[in-house]
């Protein structure tokens, strides 16, 4: 377990010792406790235009243009809205080719304090495994943090598993599909989450993980003048090297993947048999029987 907690001396928090961070919620203005939040955010290709290569099996990313994923825009604006209320740093990371940098820049226009770009040819062909793995690895590189927010899943790949993977790598508690964060104290958050037909709050321990859904909010745009500062931000790169020290680099990129892809297909469309069947209310039953029994159903 790594110590990955460390709070600064004017860390403080309000006499009640809750901060409501869900607006319409009362918080005292005597002191801010500092919140260090990391957003994870993946560049994905444009769904609606991307199109599939049926020969390598698998997308072809050159066929669209780029964009962040949606969910990732939910979960961005869930960080600057804590910040914005309790105080704190907000920092966005990505794994992926350079040309992430720019949606990290968008991320910075839209209130990311600091970005970071996890970039390099070994790190590619990863699986979600080692995605989450090399994640969590810059997470532990950064030192101290309270929250990792992750988008619910991705448009791409949409497997739901890094956020999770990333939370068991940082051996912190997560909560998935998240829809509203109810409350954010020094050492507790509280969410309501998504459970197949119903919802349940849960309080979890900071440090911690959460995935939240596009309920969540309604991410906020960037001003132009934000567009300008976030184009002279500077974004940190790191690369294979740079994780070296903080993680087993056997567990990066294709070669730490452990899924292998056999074949990847396009199952084709079971047209559903039908029969219409006439005749008088006997008739109709004799035949159906008859049906039933000729597909050794009966
Ligand atoms: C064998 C194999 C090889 C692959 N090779 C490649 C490849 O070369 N290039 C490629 O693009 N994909 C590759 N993929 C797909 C890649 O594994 C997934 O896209 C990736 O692991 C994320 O999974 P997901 O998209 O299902 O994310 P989900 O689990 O659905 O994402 C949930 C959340 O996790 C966070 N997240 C996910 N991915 C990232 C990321 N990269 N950076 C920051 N945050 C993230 C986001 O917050 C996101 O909303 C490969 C997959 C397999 C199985």
């Amino acid at each position: 377990m790594y110590n990955m907690r460390k709070r600064s001396e004017e860390s403080c928090i309000c006499g009640e010792g809750i901060l409501n961070v869900m607006p319409g919620y009362i918080y005292g203005n005597c002191g801010r406790m500092q919140m260090n939040i990391i957003v994870l955010m993946k560049q994905v290709p444009e769904i609606e235009k991307v199109r599939f290569d049926p020969e390598k099996g698998r997308l072809d990313r050159s066929s669209a243009g780029a964009t962040t994923n949606p969910f990732d825009l939910n979960a961005l604006e869930a960080a600057v809205q804590i910040k914005e209320k309790v105080g704190g740093i907000v920092t966005a990371i990505s794994m992926g080719p350079m040309k992430a940098e720019e949606m990290l820049r968008d991320a910075l226009a839209r209130g990311a304090d600091k970005a970071i770009l996890l970039s390099d040819e070994r790190f590619a062909g990863a699986d979600t495994l080692a995605t989450a793995y090399t994640l969590a690895a810059a997470i532990r590189k950064l030192g101290a943090f309270d929250l990792v927010i992750c988008g619910e899943k991705t448009v791409d790949g949409d497997t739901a598993q890094v956020g999770p993977e990333v939370a068991e790598f940082l051996n912190i508690p997560h909560a998935a599909y998240v829809e509203e964060i109810l409350n954010v104290s020094e050492n507790n958050i509280v969410v309501k989450a998504r459970m197949e037909r119903s919802h349940y709050i849960m309080r979890l321990t900071l440090p911690a993980l959460i995935t939240v859904t596009k309920d969540v909010n309604t991410p906020r745009l960037p001003t132009l003048r934000d567009k300008i500062r976030a184009m002279r931000a500077p974004i940190t790169i790191w690369r294979y090297e740079d994780l070296e020290e903080v993680a087993d680099p056997r567990y990066f990129g294709f070669d730490g993947s452990p899924t292998r892809v056999i074949k990847v297909y396009t199952p084709s469309a079971e047209k559903r048999l039908g029969k219409m069947i006439s005749g008088s209310p006997e008739e109709v039953a004799r035949e159906i029987v008859h049906v039933l029994i000729k597909n050794k159903i009966l």
